[in-house]
Protein backbone atom coordinates (compact mmCIF):
# COMPACT_ATOMS: atom_id res chain seq x y z
CA UNK A 1 0.00 0.00 0.00
CA UNK A 2 1.36 3.09 -0.92
CA UNK A 3 -0.21 7.10 -0.69
CA UNK A 4 0.95 9.04 -3.38
CA UNK A 5 1.11 13.15 -3.27
CA UNK A 6 -1.96 14.83 -3.89
CA UNK A 7 -0.13 17.56 -5.95
CA UNK A 8 2.74 15.17 -7.56
CA UNK A 9 2.30 10.95 -7.88
CA UNK A 10 6.02 10.91 -7.85
CA UNK A 11 6.30 11.01 -4.45
CA UNK A 12 5.00 7.99 -2.45
CA UNK A 13 4.63 6.92 1.18
CA UNK A 14 4.67 3.25 2.18
CA UNK A 15 5.34 1.63 5.48
CA UNK A 16 8.15 -1.19 5.28
CA UNK A 17 11.88 -1.69 6.07
CA UNK A 18 13.65 0.06 3.68
CA UNK A 19 16.51 -2.51 2.64
CA UNK A 20 13.57 -4.53 1.09
CA UNK A 21 12.83 -1.68 -1.34
CA UNK A 22 14.40 -1.34 -4.65
CA UNK A 23 15.45 1.96 -5.99
CA UNK A 24 18.50 3.53 -7.43
CA UNK A 25 19.68 4.86 -4.40
CA UNK A 26 18.58 4.11 -0.54
CA UNK A 27 19.33 7.06 1.95
CA UNK A 28 20.81 5.69 5.28
CA UNK A 29 20.38 7.84 8.28
CA UNK A 30 24.05 7.61 9.31
CA UNK A 31 26.18 9.05 12.38
CA UNK A 32 29.25 11.20 11.36
CA UNK A 33 31.72 8.02 11.42
CA UNK A 34 30.02 6.77 9.15
CA UNK A 35 30.98 3.51 10.20
CA UNK A 36 27.60 1.98 11.34
CA UNK A 37 25.70 2.42 14.28
CA UNK A 38 21.73 1.04 15.34
CA UNK A 39 18.42 1.71 13.42
CA UNK A 40 18.15 2.17 10.16
CA UNK A 41 21.83 2.14 9.71
CA UNK A 42 22.87 -0.85 11.40
CA UNK A 43 20.00 -2.62 9.05
CA UNK A 44 22.00 -1.02 6.25
CA UNK A 45 24.58 -2.47 7.04
CA UNK A 46 23.78 -5.60 8.12
CA UNK A 47 21.72 -6.29 4.51
CA UNK A 48 24.63 -4.23 2.06
CA UNK A 49 27.43 -7.09 3.54
CA UNK A 50 31.08 -6.25 4.91
CA UNK A 51 31.99 -4.29 1.35
CA UNK A 52 29.87 -1.73 2.02
CA UNK A 53 31.67 -0.64 5.68
CA UNK A 54 35.23 -1.00 3.87
CA UNK A 55 34.12 1.55 1.45
CA UNK A 56 32.93 4.03 4.33
CA UNK A 57 35.95 3.62 6.48
CA UNK A 58 37.58 5.44 2.74
CA UNK A 59 35.50 8.40 3.19
CA UNK A 60 36.62 9.83 7.16
CA UNK A 61 32.82 10.81 7.98
CA UNK A 62 30.63 13.17 7.25
CA UNK A 63 30.09 16.24 8.86
CA UNK A 64 26.50 16.63 10.15
CA UNK A 65 24.07 18.12 7.80
CA UNK A 66 26.01 16.87 4.73
CA UNK A 67 25.60 13.77 2.45
CA UNK A 68 27.92 11.23 0.84
CA UNK A 69 26.91 8.35 -1.18
CA UNK A 70 28.55 4.74 -2.11
CA UNK A 71 27.94 1.82 -3.66
CA UNK A 72 24.88 -0.41 -2.63
CA UNK A 73 26.46 -3.88 -2.41
CA UNK A 74 23.74 -6.63 -1.50
CA UNK A 75 20.85 -4.36 -1.34
CA UNK A 76 18.56 -3.77 -4.09
CA UNK A 77 20.07 -0.49 -5.28
CA UNK A 78 22.66 0.71 -7.15
CA UNK A 79 23.69 3.08 -4.35
CA UNK A 80 23.52 4.20 -0.85
CA UNK A 81 23.33 7.94 0.06
CA UNK A 82 24.65 8.30 3.50
CA UNK A 83 23.39 11.63 5.76
CA UNK A 84 24.19 12.51 9.10
CA UNK A 85 21.40 14.17 10.18
CA UNK A 86 20.69 16.91 13.50
CA UNK A 87 20.92 15.68 17.05
CA UNK A 88 17.08 17.29 18.83
CA UNK A 89 18.11 19.53 21.36
CA UNK A 90 15.23 21.29 21.75
CA UNK A 91 14.82 22.93 18.62
CA UNK A 92 16.94 26.35 19.44
CA UNK A 93 20.15 24.81 17.59
CA UNK A 94 19.12 25.47 14.03
CA UNK A 95 17.75 21.65 14.33
CA UNK A 96 15.25 22.45 11.73
CA UNK A 97 17.62 23.93 8.80
CA UNK A 98 20.09 21.19 9.55
CA UNK A 99 17.75 18.52 8.61
CA UNK A 100 16.27 20.30 5.46
CA UNK A 101 19.66 20.31 4.04
CA UNK A 102 20.87 17.01 4.68
CA UNK A 103 17.40 16.19 2.79
CA UNK A 104 18.81 19.03 0.15
CA UNK A 105 22.55 17.32 0.23
CA UNK A 106 20.96 13.94 -0.64
CA UNK A 107 18.31 15.11 -3.51
CA UNK A 108 22.23 16.96 -5.16
CA UNK A 109 23.59 13.60 -5.60
CA UNK A 110 20.64 12.09 -6.44
CA UNK A 111 20.52 15.06 -9.19
CA UNK A 112 24.45 14.52 -10.13
CA UNK A 113 24.39 10.63 -10.69
CA UNK A 114 21.44 11.01 -12.51
CA UNK A 115 19.91 8.67 -10.63
CA UNK A 116 15.77 8.29 -10.96
CA UNK A 117 14.49 6.89 -8.07
CA UNK A 118 15.36 6.96 -4.26
CA UNK A 119 13.64 5.82 -1.20
CA UNK A 120 14.15 8.26 2.39
CA UNK A 121 14.07 6.71 5.89
CA UNK A 122 12.70 9.39 8.44
CA UNK A 123 16.07 11.21 9.07
CA UNK A 124 16.72 11.85 12.85
CA UNK A 125 13.41 11.07 14.28
CA UNK A 126 14.72 7.55 16.01
CA UNK A 127 17.79 8.01 18.03
CA UNK A 128 18.51 11.55 17.34
CA UNK A 129 14.86 12.70 18.69
CA UNK A 130 13.51 14.49 15.97
CA UNK A 131 9.91 15.07 16.50
CA UNK A 132 8.46 13.65 13.61
CA UNK A 133 5.42 15.91 13.07
CA UNK A 134 8.24 18.53 12.68
CA UNK A 135 10.15 16.54 10.97
CA UNK A 136 8.08 15.13 8.16
CA UNK A 137 6.99 18.10 6.81
CA UNK A 138 10.29 19.95 6.19
CA UNK A 139 11.18 15.91 4.35
CA UNK A 140 8.23 16.49 2.21
CA UNK A 141 9.27 20.43 1.27
CA UNK A 142 12.35 19.54 0.47
CA UNK A 143 11.33 16.53 -1.76
CA UNK A 144 9.07 18.26 -3.15
CA UNK A 145 10.98 21.11 -4.60
CA UNK A 146 13.49 18.58 -5.68
CA UNK A 147 10.66 16.85 -8.38
CA UNK A 148 10.20 20.04 -9.14
CA UNK A 149 13.57 20.46 -10.00
CA UNK A 150 14.37 17.22 -11.45
CA UNK A 151 12.33 15.80 -14.72
CA UNK A 152 14.36 12.99 -14.73
CA UNK A 153 13.21 12.00 -10.82
CA UNK A 154 10.53 9.19 -11.32
CA UNK A 155 10.25 7.94 -7.96
CA UNK A 156 10.79 9.61 -3.90
CA UNK A 157 9.37 7.56 -1.88
CA UNK A 158 9.64 7.84 2.41
CA UNK A 159 9.58 4.07 4.20
CA UNK A 160 8.56 4.87 7.42
CA UNK A 161 9.03 2.08 9.75
CA UNK A 162 5.96 2.00 11.89
CA UNK A 163 1.91 2.27 11.19
CA UNK A 164 1.88 5.49 13.54
CA UNK A 165 4.98 7.36 11.76
CA UNK A 166 3.47 6.80 8.36
CA UNK A 167 0.10 8.05 9.51
CA UNK A 168 2.33 11.44 10.79
CA UNK A 169 4.09 11.65 6.80
CA UNK A 170 0.24 10.78 5.41
CA UNK A 171 -1.21 13.87 7.38
CA UNK A 172 1.63 16.35 6.55
CA UNK A 173 1.67 14.89 3.04
CA UNK A 174 -2.71 15.95 2.84
CA UNK A 175 -2.03 19.60 4.62
CA UNK A 176 0.96 19.82 2.27
CA UNK A 177 -0.78 19.52 -0.76
CA UNK A 178 -4.21 21.74 0.45
CA UNK A 179 -3.54 25.21 -1.66
CA UNK A 180 -2.77 28.07 0.94
P1 LIG B 1 18.44 8.73 13.52
O1 LIG B 1 19.68 8.43 14.31
O2 LIG B 1 18.73 9.62 12.30
O3 LIG B 1 17.33 9.22 14.36
P2 LIG B 1 17.34 6.00 13.38
O4 LIG B 1 17.78 4.90 12.51
O5 LIG B 1 17.46 5.85 14.86
O6 LIG B 1 18.08 7.34 12.84
O7 LIG B 1 15.82 6.33 13.09
C1 LIG B 1 15.36 6.94 11.90
C2 LIG B 1 14.03 6.34 11.53
O8 LIG B 1 14.27 5.12 10.82
C3 LIG B 1 13.14 5.97 12.73
O9 LIG B 1 11.82 6.42 12.43
C4 LIG B 1 13.22 4.44 12.76
O10 LIG B 1 12.00 3.88 13.24
C5 LIG B 1 13.37 4.13 11.30
N1 LIG B 1 13.91 2.82 10.93
C6 LIG B 1 14.68 1.96 11.64
N2 LIG B 1 14.96 0.87 10.91
C7 LIG B 1 14.36 1.03 9.70
C8 LIG B 1 14.27 0.26 8.49
N3 LIG B 1 14.86 -0.92 8.37
N4 LIG B 1 13.56 0.78 7.45
C9 LIG B 1 12.96 1.99 7.54
N5 LIG B 1 13.01 2.76 8.64
C10 LIG B 1 13.71 2.29 9.70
Amino acid sequence: MVTHSPSDDRLVLMRGDLTKVSADALVNAANSSLLGGGGVDGAIHRAAGPELLAECRTLNGCPTGEARITGAYRLPARHVIHTVGPVWRGGSQGERETLARCYRRVLELVARHGLRSVAFPSISTGAYGFPIAEAAPIALREMRAALARQPQLERVTVVLFSASDLEVYQRALAEAGTPA
